[in-house]
């Protein structure tokens, strides 16, 4: 491992002046059981919580209950939310996606509806009411669904195509460890730099960082437990899990509306009192 790939990173988290919020989005769970148990027990050791995106059709009832178990264990340090439907590509030109373009609104909702109730009936009230499209894209027949389904977040990757979301809030990803690494030449170089580039303060918090156990070897994961490391012993990091951060910004938001209804009611005050 070369030992300087996370100097860049602990020079940026130096200069932080406050903690910055960090999480860890694992895809396509339900693929490769044994590398996701793998990669689970790198969070494990190293205490840093993982949400996992799971693809209702393919994952088997054992994974879901070993995965429950793990959420009883400590609900704190995984979250479960959905991942398409059955991750088929359905376009038959240009760029991978389950929810594109060429799929309607009701043939989406139907696909969205199925999965939802399949990860219910498997993880009940561990499951977080948000969605990661496979290949990170859909379009804006995925949102309007998903807002008629009552999910609370859609997550996809910074600077994706902007859709309407209305209520549905939007947490993305940055860093893509696994397209950074197959990229690159230098891939734990180049993949320490991107990451303190994503911690600049110019960039927009929380950081997300994408994972994908199912192509991840023992090479990634031993990078990836140093990473870990770094984050859990240093000052400016918090590691969260995506629902914490979904949690957080409703309560900013029933703060700004608190206040907004306190200045209406000050600025009514003060015409009755100049009338
Ligand atoms: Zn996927």
């Amino acid at each position: 491992m070369p030992a300087d790939w996370l100097a860049p990173v602990r020079a940026a988290l130096d200069a932080r002046g406050r903690p910055l919020e960090i999480f860890f989005r694992d895809d396509d769970a339900g693929w490769d059981d044994g590398r996701l148990f793998d990669l689970l027990d790198c969070f494990q050791a190293r205490q840093v919580p993982i949400d996992l995106a799971v693809i209702p059709q393919v994952i088997s009832e054992n994974l879901a209950e070993a995965l429950l178990g793990h959420w009883r264990r400590n609900p704190f340090m995984l979250g479960l939310h959905q991942h398409g439907y059955s991750h088929h590509n359905h376009e038959s030109q240009g760029r991978k996606c389950e929810f594109g373009i060429s799929r309607s609104e009701q043939r989406q909702f139907k696909d969205l509806l199925a999965g939802k109730q399949q990860l219910e009936c498997l993880f009940g009230s561990a499951l977080d009411s948000i969605f990661t499209p496979p290949w990170n894209r859909c379009s804006q027949a995925t949102a309007d669904s998903l807002i008629k389904l009552g999910f609370q977040a859609l997550s996809r990757n910074l600077g994706a195509a902007p859709l309407y979301t209305g209520r549905l809030r939007e947490i993305p990803v940055a860093i893509d460890w696994c397209g950074i690494r197959i990229k690159s030449a230098q891939p734990w170089m180049a993949l320490g730099q991107a990451i303190a580039e994503a911690l600049h303060p110019s960039h927009p918090l929380p950081l997300g960082i994408m994972l994908h156990h199912a192509v991840m070897d023992d090479d990634d994961l031993e990078h990836l437990q140093a990473l870990l490391q770094l984050f859990r012993e240093h000052p400016n990091t918090r590691c969260r899990l995506m629902r914490e951060l979904l949690e957080d910004a409703k309560a900013q938001d029933a703060r700004l509306s608190a206040c907004s209804l306190e200045s209406h009611a000050v600025l009514a005050a003060m015409r009755s009192y100049l009338n």
